[in-house]
This record gives structure tokens, C-alpha cells and sequence, in this order.
């Protein structure tokens, strides 16, 4: 959702680029704000899925009231759990297409033709934030801010956690089983 604020444009895509491009965490008022404006975009049709948010207990108190207020229940919460040297070699060597987004990696998932986008013809390019140090700063802030995020779900009853080590199919399968059909 960053990365569509910044290639869209708007008033809030400046800032969210100071933040993305220095590999800092995007502040949470900020985050919410452009969670607030997708959800009022969206609407509730059909139901969503957000990777990666909340990521901080503010973040998660805040969209506890955003779907309150649209009486929007969460159904559903899953923990990936990863180990940390597989963590490392997926982002290091992972590429993302200029123009779409699309995610590759530079030993597991190829494109067709070396350096472009299979869906698109986008040029692939390395992230300015996929570096072995804004990395490890991420991960000491996982232990600090989203842990917190975790504790907050459990007393929901609603968290699962899936093991996402190794093949990427295995925790594909797991996380299909876990969602409403
Ligand atoms: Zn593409």
C-alpha cells in the first residue's frame, strides 16, 4: 500500500517515500491514515486481507476502532513464522518489478528473461531498503514493536500461527486450509 501511495502520487505519497527510501519505519499515524483511506476507497465488499499491518500496538488499537466504526469484524489473523538466516536469504536476494510490484528473487523465482517483469516487461530492480543492515534494524524492531501486536491477538482467539520456513508451497497450503471457503 506504500509503494501504491508513492506511484500514485497525492499528498501523503512525499512523505511515505522519505520513509520507505531510508528504510525507516513509516510512522504509525501515517499508516493509518493511508489504511483509513484504503478502507474508505474499498469499502468492505468481499472482504480484505492486509500483509503486514498492524505492525505496532498503536497501529493495532487504531484499526481495532477504524473497523468498529464500519463494523467491519477481523475474522481471521495468521503468524508466519520464519527462521532468521531464511529471512535473510529471501530479502537479499529478492527483485521487484519497477512498473507492477511483482516480487521475484534472484535464485528462487526467476523470470522467463533475466531482469524483466514476466507479467508486465518491467524492469526488476533490488530495493533500496533489502540490505543486510536496515535488515537486522528491522528485526530489532520486530522484537520491540510487533511482538506487543502478537500478545495483543492472542487474547482474541483469533491467531494462528503457520510455519513459513522452506517451501514456500507448504505455507501457501497451510494458510488456504485456515481461510473460510
Ligand atoms: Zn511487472
Amino acid at each position: 500500500m506504500f509503494r501504491d501511495a508513492i506511484r500514485k502520487g497525492g499528498p501523503l505519497s512525499e512523505v511515505v517515500r522519505q520513509f520507505i527510501d531510508k528504510g525507516q519505519l513509516v510512522p504509525d499515524e501515517l499508516t493509518v491514515q493511508i489504511v483509513r483511506l484504503w478502507l474508505d476507497d474499498h469499502g468492505p465488499d468481499g472482504g480484505f486481507i492486509f500483509d503486514g499491518f498492524p505492525r505496532t500496538l498503536p497501529q493495532a488499537e487504531a484499526f481495532d476502532r477504524l473497523l468498529a466504526e464500519r463494523n467491519l469484524p477481523l475474522t481471521l489473523i495468521i503468524l508466519m513464522e520464519v527462521k532468521m538466516e531464511e529471512i535473510l536469504g529471501r530479502i537479499l536476494g529478492r527483485l521487484s518489478c519497477e512498473k507492477c510490484g511483482a516480487l521475484y528473487h534472484a535464485q528462487n523465482i526467476l523470470p522467463q528473461q533475466s531482469g524483466i517483469c514476466d507479467k508486465c516487461g518491467g524492469q526488476l530492480i533490488r530495493r533500496h531498503d533489502d540490505t543486510a543492515a536496515i535488515l537486522h534494524e528491522r528485526m530489532q524492531w520486530y522484537e520491540t514493536l510487533t511482538i506487543p501486536v502478537v500478545h495483543h491477538y492472542e487474547s482474541t482467539g483469533l491467531l494462528r500461527r503457520v510455519n513459513a520456513s522452506g517451501l514456500y508451497e507448504r505455507g501457501f497450503v497451510d494458510i488456504l486450509e485456515l481461510l473460510p471457503v
